[in-house]
């Protein structure tokens, strides 16, 4: 008996001290806007049995219209309906358990900052300067290691963190907008405490902190003012695919499904091209979406609809707060495609004329074409994606001017990429480019040939698209000789307080240097005024004998670029083929040297050189 009222007992003051053990940690989204055409709104509420609070909100600007419970008793989601409001509000949040309050808060709506929803994305007009955080300019040596965070700063490791951060990003604005940029897309700066390899910042453990190494959130904010008032955009590179294993849901996830969870590891395939096979089996499609990037980078089941609302929610507050211009997003056809579609269209409701650009690693036209918004798919899917890498013609780039000219080989290759354009729902909106983050430099696949890395810049700054250059391709950064992913984000020479050479002046570099940035600075600031680059048509001839010729023209200019790939001849530019254009002008100017063309029927190029006409009527 007594053993009975003992247990009885212990018991009951198990329940009061359950009861009272109730507490509230995190609310995400930490803030909201009251404007926006879709005015539900969903909050992850997490605390310590927090589900076992009744949830009250009292306020005449917000509705609380369900309260979801989910496996994990530490989370709740409230779903929450907006009143069509033009002012901020503050609301507060109430949990209450056994008619006592156990935790509350007060939550923000800020009005949203008028113009935000017509904000045009990066475009055609951009050239998009692409840079690796930790790894551009230490501008704050203060915050390389910091408590709480797991890895510490070592340039001596190619593969751990250097120290690059906001400040440094900062600090060296003026010389990527002399360059001629005007758009910059930034490697993830979100929080990535990770025990190794967290430099690059693809395994995110808090999606709504910029990493403490980089800066605070309120950096973030004055680096998109700054770069803003330099009239350049600002493109956030963001990953739904998969989180980092140390984000801190990782402790305690809502519910099993959040995740894709296999009985033991399974690895991602990377075979990105099997999402638009048709003849694709049950098995690759889940080995490839389901599958995990990496043991440190868990792959989120965006079916889960929380986790959804979670992700879409992530992206708009992100895009309000900073003032984005674009977002770049990582691994797309990664994630269940249905998701995506979701996604975009969500962002693209709210900012109709903003940009997105997904990676789609696919090699051929047509299995890219097929991520692209309004894609005429046999399946019928419609990703609503705006842009997408040309990372076809990244391919032919790289292959063009190091093959000779054959019937399928050098530069045909860039003739035959375009020609497939066909494919893309809007050819003149998807990013082109020579190098990014993930592969070696073009100067090392060119075997550093200064005059085909010229040739490929060219080309990519004046056929259709947006351009993109990858940092330190201006000054002729290279690859290393282990080829690892560390190598092909080396430190930017000058961002760090003792460098030797400061490359980002002129003094500081070399002259094969200082003749790669003035080839940049010349052509991007060229560009920037060009609308018949920016939007002209495009008529392209085929290669003969390792020339090509195309034009972009529109009512008013007319720009000839010609190439020669040929090693040792000069070449000279068959007027009767280009006669259609040829015959409406008599002089022009070639941009890239300055001199003046008065003779466009003898048109010559030297070997391994290109040329840019600009027609004058
Ligand atoms: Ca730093």
């Amino acid at each position: 008996m007594k053993k009975t009222i003992l247990i009885i007992i212990l018991f009951i003051a198990n329940i009061l001290l359950f009861a009272q053990d109730i507490s509230l940690s995190r609310v995400e989204p930490p803030f909201w806007w009251t404007g926006f055409k879709n005015r539900q709104l969903q909050l992850m509420i997490y605390g310590k049995n927090i589900s076992q609070a009744t949830v009250s909100i009292k306020s005449p600007d917000v509705a609380l219209v369900r309260v979801n419970k989910v496996e994990n008793p530490d989370y709740l989601f409230l779903d929450l309906l907006i009143q069509p409001l033009n002012r901020r509000t503050n609301i507060m949040i109430t949990f209450i358990n056994k008619g006592k309050q156990v935790a509350g808060c007060h939550y923000e709506l800020r009005m949203r900052k008028a113009g935000s929803a017509d904000r045009v994305g990066f475009n055609a007009n951009d050239v998009v300067y692409l840079l690796m955080p930790d790894r551009f300019a230490n501008g704050d040596t203060t915050n390389d290691n910091l408590p709480g965070m797991f890895e510490t700063t070592d340039r001596n490791n190619p593969d751990g963190r250097h120290g690059g951060d906001i400040k440094g990003i900062m600090d060296h604005l003026g010389y990527i907008q002399d360059l001629g940029a005007t758009a910059i897309w930034i490697n993830p700066l979100l929080e990535n405490n990770m025990k190794k390899y967290s430099y690059h910042g693809y395994s995110t453990t808090d999606y709504y902190n910029i990493d403490a190494r980089f800066g605070r959130n309120e950096d973030y904010i004055r680096l998109s003012d700054s770069i803003h008032k330099k009239g350049m955009k600002l493109i956030m590179d963001m990953i739904f695919n998969h989180c980092g294993l140390e984000h801190w849901w990782m402790k305690a996830l809502p519910s099993p499904d959040w995740l894709n969870n296999w009985p033991e590891f399974t690895r991602t395939s990377y075979r990105a091209g099997t999402m638009v096979d048709p003849y694709l089996s049950a098995y690759d499609s889940r080995q490839f979406v389901k599958g995990w990037f990496d043991q440190t980078m868990p792959d989120l089941n965006q079916h889960n609809p929380y986790l959804a609302k979670y992700l879409i929610q992530n992206s708009i507050w992100w895009i309000e707060y900073a003032g984005l211009d674009g977002i770049r997003q990582d691994t797309y056809p990664y994630c269940y495609k249905d998701f995506m579609a979701d996604w975009d269209k969500a962002v693209l409701k709210e900012y109709p004329r903003f940009n997105i650009v997904g990676e789609c690693w696919v090699t051929n036209p047509a299995g890219v074409a097929y991520w692209q918004k309004d894609a005429k798919n046999r399946d019928h899917y419609n990703s609503f994606l705006p842009s997408v890498f040309d990372f076809p013609m990244y391919d032919a780039l790289r292959l063009g001017f190091m093959e000779d000219d054959g019937w399928n080989t050098g530069i045909l290759r860039l003739y035959d990429i375009l020609s497939q354009d066909l494919s893309y729902p809007d050819p003149s909106h998807i990013v082109i480019f020579s190098d990014n983050h993930d592969v070696n430099r073009y100067f090392d696949s060119q075997k550093d040939d200064i005059r085909k890395v010229k040739m490929g810049l060219a080309f990519v700054l004046t056929t259709r698209g947006i351009p993109e250059i990858y940092y330190g391709t201006e000054i002729l950064m290279t690859t290393g000789d282990d080829q690892g992913d560390g190598q092909k984000r080396k430190d930017f020479p000058g961002g760090w307080p003792k460098d030797l050479h400061n490359a980002f002046t002129a003094s500081g570099r070399d002259a094969p240097q200082n003749d790669m940035f003035q080839y940049l600075h010349n052509l991007l600031n060229w560009r920037k005024n060009k609308e018949v680059i920016h939007s002209g048509k495009l008529k392209q001839f085929v290669p003969n004998d390792g020339l090509y010729v195309y034009f972009r023209y529109n009512q008013h200019d007319t720009v000839m670029v010609v190439m020669n790939n040929n090693k040792y001849e000069t070449k000279v530019v068959n007027r009767n083929v280009c006669n259609e254009f040829l015959k409406n002008f008599h002089r022009g100017k070639e941009i890239i040297s300055g001199s003046e063309i008065t003779d466009p029927d003898h048109l010559s190029v030297a070997p391994k050189s290109v040329m840019i006409i600009e027609f004058k009527h």
